[in-house]
């Protein structure tokens, strides 16, 4: 008698039987986990009940394909099931609630989530027309055999079958050709090396193969083997210490497809409330499309040696996206969705952990390892300095620790740790901005400095100045623009002679002020050589102008620029005297030299036909 399926059950098996989900080759995966399930169960019983004997050798999971009958059959020598088991395990939806779920969403998530997650057994006729399951359960008398050819509904009926366990046999579907590589030995090979590799059970395949014959060496002959077909341990659930580097390096790029080394390799075993293994590389050069919009990050999810998902971001933080690798525990269930997952405590906490772990690993390589964190550094330092500024600095205090800068002194790049540690006298932390490194040390206001034997940071990068502006201080030292915010390197009696000078001559410097239109001119005893620098008030300096100005969207942007002529240069007492003898020429002059600072600072000139004939006229003199 043909009994109706539940009507949950209906609507799942409906989804399934019209799937036009392409990657419908997941049933595999879902067959053999249940069957990996079932000898669990008999496993954890004969582990805890002393009567029961089996071996665990014999356990295993059997594979085989009848081209002719057109069967694909998946047989275990698990728990198996008994007639009322048969009922109420195939004829309804063991977890209903994870259903509701996907069926009152849109059916395109719902083919999303069966590519995610699968939905168990029923999965099978994605590409069966008819499913037979034979089953007899461990210490039961009887078999039964389990038989649907679709949503009509199934029948059971009492059968024979030697020994406890499950055949499941699914007539593969003949009305399109996409279904015959579900018969093709080789295919169903790889399949249950790409989806069950680290079953914890053997499963076992006859494989055809061909060898000379005896009597005629030329000719072939084909005979069959049977071949154990999963690694059966995975690398990551091994123990660390009998793994050779070269494994680990093999395992990259075999898996993540990279054809260069990983820089290193964090494994964990984790034990305690969660427990979980994880194997997480860190890249040794960044992907061709990591930094555009196509690249996804994300962690390869298994649920005890299932693989339940290829990408799962949530796992990782976006400023270490550039980490690849495998998070397995067996405390998240394979039938979990996606929506679920983000709020799964068990991924939190493994998300949490997974972070510190790549964050340490990071400041270790750092330490022992400059040059591999160099090359980390090319290749995902723009990564951590967006990480800094994202979301309104929140991560900043977890990432300042990573960030590398150019120093003036080591000539190369430290960290602020560094900085810190060499200048414990410093009030601040002193750093410029420019093009290239050897641009920014020409700078007047960074000769001055550097000239002082003061140590300072050099921002070669656009996103610098945003980072240290987010930063805001590093360990209570705050970040000082060398060229545009006020140093305080002068004692109080430089200060107030300073003062003086400026106070004096307040006119002249007015002149010039209107003359040129900046927000202020001073005169400066911080410059060497140089006659004149620009510096900024506000908190937009000459570099952030630059910047912001060289953005597409951005509207003008003006830094509030401070002229600053140095007072010990020849050229301070030559305005003096001009204020006094010739305030046309002054005029004149203080063109040229607000020109001349702009160009040093990389800014354009306004009016840089009335400078150079300025310039003429004073050679020309
Ligand atoms: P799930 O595996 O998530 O519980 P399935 O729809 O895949 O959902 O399977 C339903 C139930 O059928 C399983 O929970 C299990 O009790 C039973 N089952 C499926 N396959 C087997 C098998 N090979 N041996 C024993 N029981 C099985």
């Amino acid at each position: 008698m043909k009994k109706e399926f539940k009507a949950e059950s209906k609507r799942l098996m409906e989804l399934m039987i019209n799937s036009i989900y392409t990657n419908k080759e997941i049933f595999l995966r879902e067959i053999i986990s249940n069957a990996s399930d079932a000898i669990d169960k008999l496993h954890y019983k004969s582990l805890t009940d002393r009567k029961i004997k089996v071996k665990k050798d014999d356990f295993n999971i059997f594979v085989s394909i009848d081209k002719d009958k057109r069967t694909l059959t998946i047989s275990d020598n698990g728990i198996g099931m008994n007639k009322e088991e048969l009922e109420k395990n195939l004829g309804t939806i063991a977890k209903s609630g994870s259903f509701d779920f996907k069926t009152e969403n849109k059916k395109k998530e719902n083919i999303d989530i069966i590519g995610q997650f699968g939905v168990g057994f029923y999965s099978a006729f994605m590409v069966s027309s008819k499913v037979e399951v034979v089953s007899k359960g461990f210490k039961e008398e009887e078999a039964y055999s389990w038989t649907s050819t679709g949503i009509d509904g199934y029948t059971i009926k009492k059968c024979e079958k030697e020994n406890y366990g499950t055949d499941v046999i699914l007539t593969i579907k003949d009305d399109d050709k996409e279904y015959d590589k579900y018969l093709d030995e080789y295919n169903i090979q790889n399949l249950i090396k790409k989806y069950s590799d680290y079953i914890t059970y053997p499963i076992k395949m006859e494989i055809t193969k061909s060898r000379p014959k005896k009597d005629k060496e030329d000719e072939f002959e084909e005979y069959k083997e049977i071949e154990v077909i999963n690694s059966l341990v995975p690398l990551w659930k091994r123990n660390k210490k009998d793994i050779k580097q070269e494994e680990y390096d093999t395992f990259y790029s075999d898996k993540f497809f990279d054809y260069e080394k990983p820089l290193t390799q964090i494994h964990t075993a984790a034990e305690g409330t969660i427990e979980y293994n994880s194997l997480i590389y860190i890249p040794s050069h960044a992907a061709y499309d990591y930094y555009s919009k196509d690249y996804e990050k994300g962690l390869q999810l298994y649920s005890n040696g299932v693989l339940i998902m290829e990408k799962c971001a949530d796992l990782v933080p976006d400023y270490f996206s550039f980490v690849k690798g495998v998070v397995d525990s067996p405390d998240l269930s394979l039938n979990i969705s996606r929506e679920m997952l983000q709020q799964n405590r068990v991924l939190k906490t493994i998300a949490t952990n997974i972070e510190k772990r790549i964050k340490s690993e990071l400041l270790n390589m750092q330490e022992k390892k400059e040059e591999d964190y160099l090359k980390f550094w090319e290749a995902f330092g723009m990564q951590i300095k967006v990480g800094v500024y994202n979301d309104f600095g929140v991560n900043k205090e977890k990432l300042q620790d990573l960030l590398m800068f150019y120093s003036s002194k080591e000539k190369k790049l430290i960290t602020l740790k560094d900085y810190i540690a060499r200048n414990k006298d410093y009030k601040d932390i002193y750093y410029a901005c420019g093009n290239t490194t050897e641009q920014i040390a020409m700078l007047p206001q960074v000769e001055a400095i550097t000239s002082k034997d003061k140590e300072v940071l050099f921002c070669t990068d656009y996103v610098d100045e945003f980072v240290l502006k987010t930063l805001m201080k590093y360990e209570e030292k705050e970040f000082k623009n060398v060229c545009s915010d006020k140093l305080d390197l002068d004692t109080e009696a430089e200060k107030e002679a300073l003062n003086k000078l400026n106070e004096k001559s307040k006119d002249m410097l007015n002149l010039i002020k209107d003359t040129i239109a900046v927000k202020d001119v001073k005169f400066t005893n911080k410059l060497k050589n140089h006659p004149v620098c620009l510096t900024s008030a506000g908190e937009i300096s000459v570099e952030m102008e630059k910047v912001m100005n060289s953005m597409p969207t951005q509207e003008n942007i003006n830094a509030e620029k401070i002229l600053e002529i140095n007072e010990s240069h020849p050229i301070a007492k030559k305005l003096e005297k001009l204020y006094k003898n010739d305030k046309e020429a002054l005029k004149e002059y203080s063109k040229v030299l607000y020109a001349q600072a702009r160009l040093i600072e990389g800014l354009p000139i306004d009016n840089p036909t009335e400078i150079t004939n300025l310039i003429c006229d004073m050679i020309a003199k």
